[in-house]
């Protein structure tokens, strides 16, 4: 029974019956400066009033690369999309092609849109995706680079879970997908549409010092609007068309409202200290959760990086897709549909991560605390 809504402004969502809910899904990610940010709803606006889609290159693009690029040094040459599934899907085609090799590893519980290859237990036909056992497991890794030898294009990964609830990489996990992706010569594709510009200005790729040879953007890069983009290497990215043989192309890609939107958040993003401050805010709220979970006396474990979490019911440790599944769902819908009467609007599923933006106030941290407590004790 989804929410319908009618406006969201800042932390805050009101839906089509006049709820207004303290919102932690942020669009799924975007939102990260607060919904309709004064900054990106002018910029939007100016950029409408000059033309819709031009169909050929405009400023913008040239502009929001240069400050993906500012805070991505892995990408030395970037291309916009639409959708992160389109990120995606584009990058592993040009892994294909420049590899020359046909499959490709994906972990189980990590996501990364709706591409053929990249659902495999949802309907997928696709023969050449093979699905590594979990996230955080190198030991399924090495079997199947042991089992199909100089036939892996690229290893794909979300290097912070974040679509099977927020789940951070375990010590040496990125690094050992890295030290093997060179020794295969496959490449390593970091899917940052969740966590780029969000759990660091430089994604997690900063974060955690890993360098990939292509990295995925979505949300935040668009402020809201529908864009997508990869970006790596030079020599990848130049057997892209017109370089080089690899053609991947988009009517409204590029669109120069997106840009705008894009480039009006990042800008305002990067101004200041903003990534202090979400952390501060992450903190605060996970000292309270961490409060409220200890006097409930409830198993549950918060998980958490920057200003993404999820709160999990279990009594076991969350490192892999394997402890994600033995979670307590129920108790999860139960906890969820408490607070959203409470009007806290988590994400609702345990297979979500949650979003804090800059627009969420101490007031509605304390007052989420306090919800979470109540949910918890209920
Ligand atoms: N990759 C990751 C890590 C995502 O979280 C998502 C969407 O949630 C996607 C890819 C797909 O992006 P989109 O929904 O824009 O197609």
């Amino acid at each position: 029974t989804p929410l319908f809504i009618a406006k969201a402004e800042g932390a805050t969502l009101t839906d089509v019956d006049g709820n207004a809910y303290i919102d932690y899904v942020g669009s799924w990610g975007p939102a990260i400066l607060g919904h309709a940010h004064p900054a990106v709803v002018a910029a939007t606006r100016q950029a409408l009033e000059r033309g819709l889609s031009f169909g050929a290159p405009c400023q913008a693009e040239i502009d929001l690369a240069v400050l993906v690029k500012e805070a991505f040094p892995a990408i030395d040459l970037v291309r916009f999309v639409n959708s992160g599934t389109e990120a995606t899907m584009s990058a592993l085609r040009l892994a294909r092609g420049y590899t020359e090799r046909s499959k490709i590893i994906k972990f189980d519980g990590c996501y990364h849109g709706h591409a053929d290859s990249l659902l495999v237990r949802a309907g997928s036909h696709d023969p050449a995706a093979l699905s590594a056992l979990g996230d955080n497991d190198l030991e399924s890794v090495d079997r199947l680079l042991a089992a199909n030898p100089s036939e892996i294009a690229a290893i794909i990964v979300e290097p912070v879970a974040g679509n099977m609830g927020c789940v951070p990489p375990q010590p040496g996990f990125l690094q050992g997908l890295r030290t093997r992706a060179t020794q295969v010569g496959a490449l390593l594709i970091f899917d940052e549409v969740m966590t780029g510009f969000r759990v660091a200005r430089g994604g997690a790729q900063a974060r955690f010092g890993i360098q990939p040879d292509l990295t995925c953007l979505g949300k935040i890069v668009g402020g809201g609007m529908p864009v997508g983009a990869y970006g790596g290497r030079r020599d990848i990215m130049e057997t892209l068309s017109p370089l080089g043989p690899v053609y991947q192309a988009g009517t409204l890609s590029g669109n120069p409202i997106a840009m705008a939107a894009g480039i009006a958040t990042l800008s305002t993003l990067f101004e200041g200290d903003a990534y202090a401050v979400l952390e501060a805010k992450g903190a605060a709220l996970e000292a309270g959760v961490a409060v409220a979970i200890d006097q409930a006396g409830v198993a549950a474990s918060f998980k958490r990086v920057g200003a993404m979490f999820t709160l999990f019911f279990t009594d076991g440790p969350v490192t892999t897709f394997a402890d994600v599944a033995r979670c307590d769902t129920v108790r999860f819908r139960k906890f969820f549909h408490r607070l959203l009467a409470d009007g806290i609007y988590m994400a609702p599923s345990q297979y979500e991560a949650c979003f804090l933006s800059l627009a969420h106030t101490e007031a509605m941290i304390d007052t989420t605390i306090a919800g979470i407590a109540r949910a918890l004790r209920a």
